[in-house]
């Protein structure tokens, strides 16, 4: 039984529909309505933000194949906690999501089990190895949102330019992690001083900025989107402005880590600050601030990538990369674009967190209008507290913010008019 709800007395932000004012919300048995139904449940939001339910599209669960890590179960609770009832999972799973098994038995866990809204990317190679395509066709007819080999960029520009081309047939998306790998090589951290200093071997932004370039390139010689994940570097930032400006069909997405921290992370050899694309200098952050300031990048995202304790507990060049993103993302953008460095509105940091990332895979979310599902989350933009990984709902400890003290925090997330977590009192389920 699904309750109807009068969300009472908040700031409504809806950036899909141009709304940003104090008025009430209305549900009823899951979708939103104009009209307030008869027997609803009044949540006072008042003093509070209410926006459409926030969506992550760079997201990894770990399942099938290493649940020790993170669960579709445990994974969508973190995504709850953090304010979003939406997120899309990539494909670098074991086996990979490189079939319609595979995406039917992801699918048929998620609606088993998560208490969020999970949907998949397809793979674009066989065994995200960059040689054989996948099939393309089949992964869209079973439902896949968009296509990419996250943590395998495609080196053979052969074959990323016929994946862009199926793709196009399906109207499927491609997203791309930016990294050409006789550049990157066994690199671990950014290619700067610190690297240097520390004596790890790098891994220098040229090897993203070639990537991104590709990708401007075949974006608008096939005349489809092509979208670049975590995006760590300034002269990316500026290829893509450029693009943008004449129209190429390419878009990109900044993380809280790349915004939030620097190279000089690793000095202490703690393995929780290894992630790839790796953190770069002040510089870089700068630029991805302009960038995301100026709409050059245009959606954020977390990059959740949990890991077991005992795996990145080992030497740093050993230990995987990537961190936790789920928990800490919404008050990192608030506490840096917003709080900090006042670089862009509410309003607008909404938007790329709803409606940007809803269009680009062309989901029915993102957005408060009548009649679409009731994911809806209530923020509050200031509430100041600090972050202690041991709360976290997710598997794994991996972050390095734990202990940071944060401004922004989501207060409730409702998913398809069901309350799934509330800060008072945690999960309902
Ligand atoms: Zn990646």
């Amino acid at each position: 039984m699904i309750p109807s709800l009068h969300i009472k007395g908040g700031r409504v932000i809806d950036p899909s529909r141009g709304i940003d004012e104090v008025r009430d919300l209305f549900t009823e048995r899951g979708i939103i309505v104009e009209k307030k139904p008869a027997n609803v449940e009044t949540v006072d939001a008042t003093g509070k933000v209410v926006t459409p339910g926030l969506i992550d599209i760079h997201v990894h669960f770990r399942e099938p194949g290493q649940s020790h890590k993170e669960t579709i179960a445990t994974g969508s609770r973190a995504a709850a906690a953090g304010g979003f009832t939406t997120v899309v999972c990539m494909p670098n799973t074991s086996p990979a999501a490189d079939s319609t098994a595979t995406i039917a038995w992801i699918q048929e866990r998620a609606a088993s089990k998560a208490c969020v809204n999970v949907f998949c990317t397809g793979a674009i190679t066989r065994g995200i190895a960059g040689e054989e395509l996948a099939p393309i066709g089949a992964l869209a007819a079973a439902g896949v949102v968009a296509l990419t080999d996250d943590g395998h960029c495609i080196q053979n520009h052969g074959v990323m330019r016929r994946a862009v081309e199926y793709a196009r047939q399906f109207g499927l998306p491609i997203m791309d992690h930016c990294q050409e790998a006789t550049l990157s090589s066994d690199g671990v951290m950014n290619e700067g001083e610190w690297s240097t200093r520390l004596g790890l071997p790098g891994w220098p932004s040229l090897a993203e900025d070639l990537i991104v370039a590709r990708n401007i390139l075949l974006a608008e010689e096939t005349g489809h989107p092509i979208h670049c994940q975590h995006i760590s570097s300034a002269r990316s930032v500026r290829l893509l402005r450029e693009a943008r400006k004449r129209g190429v069909p390419i878009t990109a997405e900044a993380c809280p880590h790349h915004i939030a921290l620097t190279d000089e992370g690793l000095k202490t050899f703690d393995s929780n600050f290894k992630v790839n694309p790796p953190l770069r200098t002040a510089a870089d952050i700068n630029e991805i601030i302009a960038g995301i300031a100026d709409g050059t990048i245009t959606i954020l995202a977390s990059d959740h990538a949990p890991h077991a304790t005992y795996e990145k507990e080992v030497e740093l060049d050993r230990a995987p990369f990537g961190m936790l993103g789920l928990d800490t993302e919404l008050a990192l953008f608030l506490e840096i674009l917003l709080h900090q460095r006042k670089a862009v509105t509410l309003p607008r940091i909404i938007s790329m967190l709803t409606e940007n990332p809803a269009k680009l895979l062309g989901l029915d979310r993102g957005t408060l209008a009548p009649g679409v599902p009731a994911d809806i989350t209530i923020l509050d933009p200031d509430h100041s507290w600090t972050y202690d990984r041991d709360e976290s709902p997710s598997l794994s400890r991996n972050t390095p913010f734990h202990g940071f003290q944060l401004r922004g925090r989501a207060l409730k997330t409702i998913v398809g008019g069901k309350t799934v977590w509330d800060l008072e009192n945690g999960f309902a389920v």
